[in-house]
Formats: structure tokens, C-alpha cells, sequence
């Protein structure tokens, strides 16, 4: 059986391999009618995508559109209509000392890429890296996530009939078939999920040399303190967070203000959620389930002994757990036995508000963890925004809004530190699955080049010395 799949995975690969080699993926009409298929597979069956998304996450039909299929719509036009521009080389200008010569950048493809989707966007994330990369000239192999088996099913049946069926391959499967995948050789491997498997990720590419972009997550911090747009706030947290049921990799996991500030915050939080899904979620068909009985476990084992002050209720059979807000003390520097909720990503629909008597000790602690995937500041104070911005290092940041810094395809987006490494969107994808090739071309005429090569006579000695810089005689 093991032998039977490794078989397959390889031949998949090999056969994404030989579309690349034979060139046919090079021609940026190949690229840009992928594209158009691509476009097209989506549009045409929106529907029966969005079921699949309602089957595995109970994500509502207009959150899906929104944040998964017009998102990758949006990239496709956004890369089609740049596409041509890009591809081509670009002159670069010479030292007048290396003239008569030419300099060219050359963008070429990287070859076969492999990209590996978690199952939160299980549709955007799995298709996005894959516009840039069939944009760039590549063939793709898209190793869509276990955990969203019906969209994954989808997405595995539709791909061949859309696109190119031996450049874009798609290997389904969990653990086993993504570590024999990680086997092959590719010549890029762009991976989203968590830092555990970015790892292995990154210890399996080594072994081919291969270059990787992780696009990994964390706990994105959130500061609050401006009390002229509580509401208009709280609401934006409450978007930010709650959708997606809280699996969103730059949703605010947890939000510091002011021990003053708790209170109110927690009361406009709870009337946002309320408008948002009514007094009982679990009947709004606008709120998400939790993906499967293991992160629901997990979730509901971090409420145990936690002051909840809004929500919490849950419901393992259905994996419903209710938008929930936690007053969390004051955070101590290497607390031995601190909540989960503090140390681990949440990942859920689970917000801690956390008491930091000023921003400067919001921005210590933020420092004294890993970088985050997303920053965000509510704050009226601009001095207090340029000291978040100035002072901390992360992915990207937010000001006075959530998500929306990952949704722009001019801004690239991608981690630092623990929470990634790369970025993608737009020109910044394309730049991701290209080589910029220089190539530069020595002209004939006025073969000045003689001055560097041996015999290194006296007045070459001296030439070379005055364009290094040195004044006194070499010995
Ligand atoms: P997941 O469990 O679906 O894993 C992602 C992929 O890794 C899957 O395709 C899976 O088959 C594969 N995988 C799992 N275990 C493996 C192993 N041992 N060896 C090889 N491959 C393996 O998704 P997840 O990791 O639970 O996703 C959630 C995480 O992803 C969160 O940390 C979140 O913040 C992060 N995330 C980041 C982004 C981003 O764009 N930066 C986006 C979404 C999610």
C-alpha cells in the first residue's frame, strides 16, 4: 500500500517535471490562460465549492466568497493584467568602466514547486501561492489540507478539468503523503500551516537544497486605548476575531488595554457579537464550527478554571463553540504554569483581554515573544501607533482595523521570525516562484578588458590601485 501511494506521489511529480522540462509552461500565454481557467473553475462552480466549505467548516456561503474565492479572483486580475510586464527582462545600466556592454534581468521560473495548504482558507490558501506560481512559469504539485476533506475531494476532482492536467498536480492525503512528498524534489516549496511542521518542512527541503517560503502563524497581539471609538472598535475586533470561528492566522488573539478599560471593552465586545450573530450563536448561520473534535478538545480545555466573562458555552458534537471573551491577570515575565491562553496560538473563538498598564509594557511583552504574523493598535494616540510600529518587529500591522494588511495584493504579505519566513500576493508572489536572472553581454569594440588580465604590469598595478581607492604606490 505504502509502495503503491509512493509510486503514485512519485509519478505525479515526474510528471509535473516533464510538462516543466518540455517548456510548454514557459510561454506566458500558457501562464495567462491557466490563469483564465483557473478564474474559471472558481466562477463556475462558486456553488458547489462553498457547499464544501459549509460541509467541513459551516462557513457561511458570503464569509466564503469573500475571504476565499474572490480573494484568489481578485489576485488572478490583479497578476493578469501585470503578468506581461513583469515576465520581461529589464535593462539595468552599466559603470561607464564595464561599457560598451549590455544588462539584462531575466525573470525564468524556478521549475516544479510544491505547495503545501492548511485548512482554515483551505480554498485561498491552497490556490493564491498557486496564481503566483503558475504566473512565474511553473509547474505546480498542491497538496491541499486533510483536515477539509470535502473540499480537498473538490478541489482534486475539479483541478484536472480545468487546468493543465500534468503541470498542476494535486496529491491529496494527511502525515504520510506529504512526507513522501517532502521526498521528491522540488525546486521551491511554498508551506502554510503551523511552525511544528514548518520545521519539517524546512529539514526536508535542506536535504534537496530546496528554497522555501513558510508562511507559519503564532499569537498576533492586539492594543487598545482609544475610548472615542469603542464601539466602532469593539466591532472590528469582533469581525477580526470571531470570523471563521476564530481560525484565522492573523485574527487578534488576544487584546491588551488598561486594567480601567477592561470592563468597558468587554461589554462592547459582547453588544458587537451580539449584533453580529444574535443573542445565541449557535443558531446564526453566520457563525463557523470548529474543524474537527481535536481542536475543539483543545479549545474548550483552555477555558477550564479561566474567568469567562462572555460566551464559552459549547458543544462537542456539533464542534460549536461560542464566541468567548476571557479577563486574563496581568501577565508576569516567565510565569511558571501561566495559561494556555497566553502561551499557546489560539486558534479559535476564544478572545483573553489582558490588563498592561501602559503601551510600553504592552510592547515589552510583546518583545519578549516570538515575532507575531500581525500586530495590531487601536489607539487615537498617533505618538502610541509610531511607537507599536517603531518598536516591535512583526509580519505586518494593522491600525485601527484587523485582517485587512493581508488582503491587499500590492502588500506583500508573510511572517518574520517564528511566524514565517517569505511573503507572497501579487508582484510579491510572482517575485517568490521567479529567479531573477542577470545576464550581462560584453560587446567587441573597445576591448578595454585587457586591463585586467595578466601580465599586471606597472600601469595596470596602478589603474587597479586608483579604482580600489588606494592613494600611496602599491610595493
Ligand atoms: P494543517 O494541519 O492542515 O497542516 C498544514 C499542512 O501540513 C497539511 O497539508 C498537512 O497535511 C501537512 N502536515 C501536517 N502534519 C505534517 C507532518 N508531520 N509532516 C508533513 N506535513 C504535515 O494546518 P495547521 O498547521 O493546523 O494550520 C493552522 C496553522 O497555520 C496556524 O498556526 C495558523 O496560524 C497557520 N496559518 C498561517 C497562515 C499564513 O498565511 N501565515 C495562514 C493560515 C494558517
Amino acid at each position: 500500500m505504502t509502495d503503491r501511494r509512493g509510486e503514485d506521489i512519485a509519478a505525479a511529480v515526474r510528471t509535473a517535471r516533464r510538462r516543466y522540462d518540455s517548456g510548454a509552461t514557459r510561454p506566458t500565454t500558457w501562464r495567462i490562460a491557466q490563469l483564465d481557467a483557473l478564474a474559471r473553475l472558481l466562477r463556475t462552480n462558486g456553488d458547489h465549492i462553498e457547499q464544501a466549505l459549509w460541509q467541513d467548516l459551516r462557513k457561511n456561503p458570503t464569509e466564503a466568497r469573500l475571504t476565499e474565492t474572490a480573494v484568489v479572483l481578485a489576485d488572478i486580475a490583479y497578476t493578469r493584467r501585470r503578468l506581461r510586464r513583469w515576465a520581461r527582462p529589464r535593462r539595468v545600466g552599466l559603470p561607464i568602466v564595464l561599457r560598451p556592454a549590455t544588462a539584462r534581468l531575466v525573470p525564468e521560473p524556478l521549475g516544479v514547486v510544491l505547495i503545501i495548504a492548511p485548512w482554515n482558507y483551505p480554498v485561498q490558501l491552497l490556490f493564491a501561492p498557486m496564481v503566483g506560481a503558475i504566473g512565474a512559469g511553473n509547474a505546480v504539485v498542491l497538496k491541499p489540507s486533510e483536515l477539509t476533506p470535502t473540499v480537498s475531494a473538490v478541489l482534486a476532482d475539479l483541478v484536472p478539468r480545468y487546468l493543465d492536467k500534468d503541470a498542476v498536480q494535486v496529491v491529496q492525503g494527511g502525515v504520510a503523503e506529504t512526507t513522501e512528498l517532502l521526498e521528491q524534489r522540488f525546486d521551491h516549496i511554498f508551506y502554510t500551516g503551523n511552525g511544528r511542521v514548518g520545521r519539517v518542512v524546512l529539514h526536508a527541503a535542506a536535504e534537496h537544497l530546496t528554497p522555501v517560503t513558510l508562511e507559519l502563524g503564532g499569537k498576533s497581539p492586539a492594543w487598545f486605548d482609544d475610548d472615542a471609538h469603542l464601539d466602532q472598535v469593539a466591532r472590528r475586533i469582533a469581525w477580526g476575531k470571531f470570523l471563521n470561528a476564530g481560525q484565522t492566522c492573523v485574527a487578534p488573539d488576544y487584546v491588551m488595554t488598561t486594567p480601567d478599560r477592561v470592563g468597558p471593552l468587554t461589554r462592547a465586545i459582547t453588544r458587537a457579537v451580539t449584533d453580529m450573530f444574535g443573542a445565541d450563536p449557535i443558531a446564526s448561520p453566520d457563525y463557523g464550527r470548529i474543524v474537527n473534535a481535536q481542536h475543539h478538545a483543545r479549545l474548550t480545555s483552555y477555558l477550564e478554571g479561566a474567568d469567562v466573562a462572555h460566551g464559552g458555552q459549547a458543544d462537542p458534537a456539533t464542534r460549536y463553540l461560542a464566541p468567548t471573551l476571557v479577563h486574563l491577570p496581568l501577565p508576569s515575565p516567565g510565569a511558571v504554569g501561566e495559561s494556555p491562553l497566553l502561551t499557546e496560538e489560539i486558534f479559535g473563538p476564544i478572545l483573553p483581554i489582558v490588563p498592561m498598564t501602559t503601551p510600553e509594557a504592552a510592547i515589552d511583552y510583546i518583545n519578549a515573544h516570538d515575532k507575531p504574523l500581525a500586530l495590531y493598535v487601536f489607539s487615537a494616540s498617533r505618538a502610541t501607533r509610531a511607537r507599536f510600529i517603531e518598536r516591535t518587529s512583526s509580519g505586518g500591522v494593522g491600525i485601527d482595523v484587523p485582517l485587512l494588511q493581508a488582503g491587499v495584493e500590492a502588500l506583500p504579505f508573510g511572517g518574520v521570525g517564528a511566524s514565517g519566513m517569505g511573503s507572497y500576493h501579487g508582484r510579491y508572489s510572482f517575485e517568490t516562484f521567479s529567479h531573477r536572472k542577470p545576464v550581462v553581454r560584453r560587446l567587441h569594440a573597445l576591448d578595454t578588458l585587457g586591463f585586467a588580465m595578466p601580465p599586471f604590469t606597472a600601469a595596470k598595478r596602478r589603474i587597479a590601485a586608483r579604482s580600489a581607492g588606494v592613494t600611496a604606490e602599491p610595493r
